[in-house]
């Protein structure tokens, strides 16, 4: 194995250290990286303050991490100043980003055709999800409406992620994968997934507390698909390390383990349908 990949994560937010919202954030990176064979040097928690963040981004950079992750403060408020923080942290200019420009134009659209917004239209509050330092990368928001940011600056790579957790694990499992290949590439991980058919997504809770006790090794997330009467939850099971037969053993063990419970407990299961 190759040398463990180093990583330092920023969770910024007044709410934090008010003591409003709890950082599950880093509790929630720390376990993914560690799941892929990364190591997770530090975390701090930062005020939205643009000096504050910006000393804190330039000390990380200091210390050479192959991955620097900061959530929060990506949104349309004046507060969200992530991105100036980071570009006066690595003495970048500000630049409206054409795609990110796109993707937050998409995902108005995309609102608005739900009936969630009345308007589409690109305010400025709106615009001001798409200015990113120079020479950042795009990556698009598969929840919300800022897309991420990654920037390399010399050996480490600096990610931007949105605060809202449901957010930046929408982008981290969804968009961000070709990026954390880069870094932690030499990770086996593999991940499995069924649908489980259940009239009621709480008596499933239960069900699968049993099989994440019993599987500490292997990640399992539940995602209701469709909700009604006919309730379907989309299940995941993923598992990294550097054996992959040992992987796969793993989450075959848990996967066996609950279908069986499913049954059990009377819900119908199936394959989850190619993409
Ligand atoms: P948005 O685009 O939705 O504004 P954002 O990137 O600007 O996202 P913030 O405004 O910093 O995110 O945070 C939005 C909300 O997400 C906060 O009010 C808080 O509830 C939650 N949040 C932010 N940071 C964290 C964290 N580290 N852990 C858990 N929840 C968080
Ligand atoms: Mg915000």
């Amino acid at each position: 194995m190759s040398k463990q990949a180093k990583v330092e994560i920023i969770a910024i937010g007044n709410e934090l250290l008010l003591g409003d919202v709890l950082d599950t954030n880093t509790n929630w990176l720390c376990k993914r990286i560690t799941g892929v064979g990364g190591q997770v040097t530090r975390a701090a928690m930062i005020r939205d303050d643009t000096v504050a963040i910006a000393d804190e981004i330039r000390s990380a950079l200091d210390r050479l991490p192959d991955l620097i992750i900061t959530t929060g403060g990506l949104g349309p408020t004046g507060d969200d100043i992530t991105h100036q923080a980071v570009a006066e942290a690595v003495a970048r200019p500000l630049k409206l980003h054409a795609e990110a420009l796109t993707l937050v134009k998409a995902r108005y659209e995309t609102l608005a055709e739900k009936g969630y917004i009345k308007d589409s239209a690109l305010t400025e509050a709106r615009k001001k999800m798409a200015y990113l330092p120079k020479g950042a990368t795009a990556v698009a928001n598969p929840v919300g409406t800022a897309p991420a940011a990654v920037l390399q600056i010399g050996v480490s790579t600096l990610v931007s992620l949105p605060g809202v957790p449901e957010e930046m694990k929408g982008i981290y499992e969804e968009t961000l994968p070709p990026t954390l290949r880069a870094i932690f590439g030499d990770s086996y991980y593999q991940e499995r997934a069924i649908i489980a058919h259940c009239g009621d997504e709480s008596s499933l809770a239960p069900i699968l507390a049993e099989v994440v006790d019993a599987h500490p090794e292997v990640y399992i997330k539940s995602r209701a698909k469709r909700y009604g009467p006919e309730v379907r939850i989309l299940l995941t099971l993923s598992a990294a390390g550097d054996a992959r037969d040992e992987v796969e053993r793993r989450i075959q063990s848990a996967l066996d383990a609950l279908i069986a419970v499913l049954a059990t407990a009377g819900f119908g299961v199936e394959d989850q349908p190619p993409d």
